[in-house]
């Protein structure tokens, strides 16, 4: 089914979008209807009540086509509505899940600041308490939908610079007076997906839109972010395995010195070794899938299934712009497209240096 609405609806016109940098809105509302924006929210919240492999299997297969598309459902399935659903009170979850299952709302999610990266316990966002309110000051970067998201999960300070019990989750609806979008980033891929500011200025929240406790949005953060690797592993192979099948095709039938240059040793190990760091990200990500099915502890196993798939993406898509030679450098054939967006999967959602410091603090300790 995914296969059949990415032909049909999504490959006519990622080109055009990520020229024109257009967030297809359209189409994701498309995909909401389809189940696509609320994988594994149960059915009784207007979800599709999936697992796992069905999320790996949508966000890969969209990825293949359009890293813009996968990244952005990625975002909303795994950031905004998994947090929702992972921590929100049954209210909070009758309340959003159901539009954000079917894509009736767009989903953000903000705990990225200009100056706190991977050291998102430095955020200087704050809220404030005001009798029944929440008083949200601060800014917000790199957020996916920033723009056209109808509603946030924002990573606020409510205690101590550095507390990591002093970070607490809220939900911001768009039209909340002191909320708005800031500057949009002009990216080098996955230019269909919006990247933007999310500004705070004087917004006022009530106390019902905080999820779970107060002071424990960072751990509920960081538990959200366990799943978003595995999004981030999905997407990382749909881009590797549309770039390998893209570099396979053309290996057979360009021909050079009288013979396809898959016959010559030197493109044929390239995809040997494309092929097979294929299979081993996808069985890494399917062992993270595995573990999360089953409510398993598995931060080690998804930071290496995010660290491994989005280093192939980038390998993978490096030398399949190499086995289309000139060609590849072009903009008529889709790898140096897959080359441009595989590089964000290294960066998004912890780096590949800070997947390494996951990796190592849990195999030490
Ligand atoms: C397209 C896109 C979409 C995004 N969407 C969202 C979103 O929806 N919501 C959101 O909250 N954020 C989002 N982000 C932000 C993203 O998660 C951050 O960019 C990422 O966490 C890295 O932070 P940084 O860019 O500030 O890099 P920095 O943290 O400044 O890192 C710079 C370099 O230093 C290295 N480094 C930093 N600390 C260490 C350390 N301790 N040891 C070794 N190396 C280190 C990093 O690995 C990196 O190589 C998005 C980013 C992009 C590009």
């Amino acid at each position: 089914m995914v296969q059949d609405f990415g032909e049909r609806e999504i490959r006519p016109h990622f080109m055009e979008w990520d020229e024109d940098q257009y967030f297809p809105i359209e189409t994701m509302k498309k995909m909401g209807e389809l189940g696509l924006l609320g994988v594994f929210v149960p059915e009784e919240y207007g979800g599709s009540g999936f697992g796992y492999y069905e999320y790996y299997t949508a966000v890969s297969e969209i990825a293949k086509i359009c890293g813009s598309l996968g990244l952005s459902v990625a975002a909303h399935n795994s950031l905004c509505t998994g947090h929702i659903l992972a921590f929100g009170s049954e209210e909070q979850k009758k309340k959003w899940l159901p539009k954000l299952a079917t894509g009736e709302w767009i989903g953000a999610w903000g705990l990225t600041e200009s100056n706190t990266g991977s050291d998102a316990l430095r955020m200087k966002t704050t809220a404030v308490k005001d009798g029944n309110e929440w008083v949200i000051n601060g800014t917000k970067n790199w957020i996916t939908h920033g723009i056209s998201g109808d509603v946030a999960v924002v990573l606020v300070r409510t205690g101590e610079l550095l507390d990591s019990r002093g970070i607490t989750a809220f939900v911001v609806e768009r039209g909340t007076p002191g909320f708005k979008a800031g500057k949009k980033e002009n990216k080098m891929g996955m230019r269909a997906s919006e990247t933007a500011e999310l500004v705070f200025e004087d917004c006022r929240v009530p106390e019902e839109n905080v999820l779970g406790n107060l002071g424990e949005g960072f751990i509920q953060a960081m538990k959200v972010l366990d799943g978003g690797r595995i999004s981030i592993a999905a997407l990382s192979l749909g881009i590797a395995k549309g770039a390998y099948e893209a570099a396979l095709k053309y290996s057979k039938e360009r021909e050079q010195f009288g013979k396809p240059i898959s016959s010559f040793q030197a493109i044929a190990f390239k995809l040997a070794d494309m092929a097979t760091e294929i299979e081993a990200a996808e069985l890494l990500t399917l062992q993270a899938a595995d573990l999360k099915n089953r409510k398993q502890e598995m931060t080690k196993e998804s930071a290496m299934a995010k660290y491994y798939a989005s280093e192939v993406a980038v390998r993978v898509a490096n030398e399949a712009v190499q086995i289309f030679g000139g060609y590849g450098y072009t903009k008529d054939f889709p790898v140096e497209k897959f080359y441009r967006d595989s590089k964000l999967c290294t960066i998004g959602e912890g780096t590949s240096e800070i997947q390494k410091l996951v990796i190592s603090r849990k195999i030490l300790s």
